[in-house]
């Protein structure tokens, strides 16, 4: 999550950060005075938690599995980035929050689902798209949107600079009734409804959703298709349809419905071969002007790391050529 008005935000792990578009308009806004801790130094906040590991497969098939984050983890602690964040600690979710994006009927089946034998978890995971279900899932579901709940709140409050969350399951596939790939509950959205409906007392009242997995965000997308007050921004690959999650709503011509028109920007690769160009162009020729026009109060990051050259998922290379050190 980056707060857009927050000063010295930028990745210090990582020497080769590209987008300096991006940080020259933040520096900017901070120059205009429009941050609210100016002067002060940025507190970045990271929240990890290994109770989000008991969501796990029972076989080794499936390729979102607990090594997701704690490789992550590793990944910060080695590179000192730990240290420098305000360490945050994971945080259940109220049931009325997620109910805010969710039918009752799909909360209640993923707070109830861990109690079912493996026989039962098996048989309904199989009701749907691309989904396992274990004894840990109804726990790390209820903790990863509790948990980007907690890290979009403690930011838009102004407590902290900006913040990560690393949480599993996943999200941005996750419908009004229904999980899918991966997804148990749709955390971003949540987080946003929580920020624009239950704490007005926070002052945001526009919020940039930016989705760079390699997959189209269809959840977050239709959750706020009538909605002008969220901007939902996905980049990622389409293939006219035939990558997933094969639907057609992820092409560039699904911008929004009603009030919401406009407020909704795909820009879906239309094969294999983009990269890091492909990503900065997108970025400065799409993303930001539109970003620096809608001047959101806050920026919610869906960060899917798929899109890196030579991810592989099932049994083929579905990934793009993004070199890590574009991210
Ligand atoms: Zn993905």
């Amino acid at each position: 999550l980056i707060r857009l008005a927050a000063p010295g935000f930028r990745f210090r792990f990582h020497p080769e950060f590209r987008l300096r578009s991006l940080l020259r308009r933040r520096r900017m806004a901070a120059a205009a005075g429009t941050a609210r801790q100016a002067g002060a130094a940025p507190r970045v906040g990271l929240l990890y938690d290994q109770r989000m590991l008991a969501h796990a497969p029972a076989g080794k098939k499936e390729k979102e599995t607990p090594e997701r984050l704690r490789a992550i983890w590793r990944k910060l602690a080695a590179e000192g980035v730990t240290s420098r964040c305000v360490g945050m600690r994971a945080k259940v979710a109220k049931e009325k929050y997620i109910a805010s994006v969710h039918a009752r009927k799909h909360v209640d089946l993923i707070r109830k689902i861990s109690s079912k034998d493996s026989s039962d978890l098996k048989k309904t995971a199989k009701k749907f798209d691309s989904v396992y279900f274990s004894k840990g899932s109804s726990e790390s579901a209820f903790l990863a949107a509790g948990s980007v709940i907690e890290v979009a709140e403690k930011v838009a409050a102004g407590e902290l600079s900006s913040a990560i969350a690393l949480v599993r399951p996943p999200g941005h596939h996750a419908e009004h009734s229904k999980p899918m790939g991966f997804c148990l509950f749709n955390n971003v959205a949540i987080a946003a409804n929580y920020l624009l409906n239950e704490r007005p007392d926070l002052g945001i009242n526009k919020i940039l959703i930016v989705d760079w997995d390699v997959h189209h965000g269809n959840g977050t997308q239709n959750m706020f298709y009538s909605d002008p007050r969220v901007l939902f921004f996905s980049v990622h690959r389409y293939d006219y349809g035939r990558f997933y999650p094969y639907e057609a709503d992820a092409s560039h011509v699904f911008i929004g419905d009603e009030t919401g028109r406009g407020y909704n920007i795909n820009v879906p690769w239309e094969h294999a071969k983009c990269g890091d160009a492909d990503y900065v162009a997108a970025w400065d020729h799409v993303l930001l002007p539109v970003a620096e026009a809608f001047d959101p109060d806050i920026i919610l990051l869906s960060a899917g790391f798929d899109a890196e050259h030579g991810v592989i998922i099932w049994v083929i290379a579905a990934s793009l050529q993004m070199d890590m050190h574009c991210y």
